[in-house]
């Protein structure tokens, strides 16, 4: 792993060693080791299978079995319950997004608002200009795009500290890439930690680091 801000990395606000994780008797991460440094955007890429989602779910404690290390500003938080690391301040949008598709995008926001809800969502609608223009519409009659970017914005309501995201421009536009890229490259100039799954080159381009998963193991 080549680092490229030697400072950002001697403070991770992330730091992952040797994780291991298993479905069952299959093992589907082998040691895998990393750090996410405060305002980095980190972005994970890997074919298919190579379990990116796997090592942001067990990042965010979603996963059955593990072992291993994480720590989380400067606490280890592998035996935490999910919750309590959504708490302490660790952001994560799942690849299927899970919105309440029954609610408008103002109540999605809402939902799970944490601090000032109107400051907050004046600042992720500033982020994602196109939700202003549909605050009452329900989700479910959005494009996967659209929805992506509300995805995001929820998450962002609950003021997180550290952002996990998987492949938030997959299946969208190209025109709706370029805005989630924007808003995400918009949050790293405000200092947000990311680690992204992202296949897209868009944002890698973009990256801090870049860093690779196959079968399961970081690639040299
Ligand atoms: P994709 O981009 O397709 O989501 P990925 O890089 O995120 O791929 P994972 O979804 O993390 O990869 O999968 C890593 C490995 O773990 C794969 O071999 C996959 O089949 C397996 N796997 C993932 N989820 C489960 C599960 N719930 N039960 C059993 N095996 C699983």
């Amino acid at each position: 792993m080549v680092a490229t801000k030697s400072a950002a990395v001697s403070t991770p606000i992330l730091a992952v060693q040797n994780l291991k994780v298993w479905y069952g008797a299959a093992q589907a991460l082998f040691d895998v080791s990393l750090n996410v440094g405060h305002g980095e955007l980190v972005v994970l890429q890997g074919l298919n299978g190579a379990g990116k989602s796997t090592l942001l779910q067990a990042i965010m404690g979603l996963s059955p079995r593990i072992l291993g290390v994480i720590s989380y500003e400067n606490n280890s938080i592998s035996s935490w319950e999910p919750h309590r690391r959504a708490q302490a301040g660790l952001g994560y949008v799942a690849e299927d997004r899970r919105l309440f598709t029954g609610l408008t995008v103002q109540e999605n926001l809402r939902v799970a608002a944490r601090g000032d809800v109107d400051a907050n969502e004046a600042r992720v609608l500033a982020l994602f200009p196109a939700l202003k223009t549909m605050l009452r519409r329900v989700s479910s009659q959005m494009s996967g795009g659209e929805q992506q970017m509300l995805a995001i914005a929820r998450t962002l309501m609950t003021s997180p500290r550290l952002l996990l995201l998987d492949e938030p421009c997959e299946g969208i536009s190209p025109v709706l890439v370029e805005s989630i890229v924007d808003a995400l490259l918009l949050l790293r100039a405000q200092g947000m930690p990311m680690l992204v799954a992202e296949q897209n080159n868009l944002l890698a381009d973009r990256a801090d680091r870049v860093i690779t998963l196959v079968a399961g193991q970081l690639s040299p």
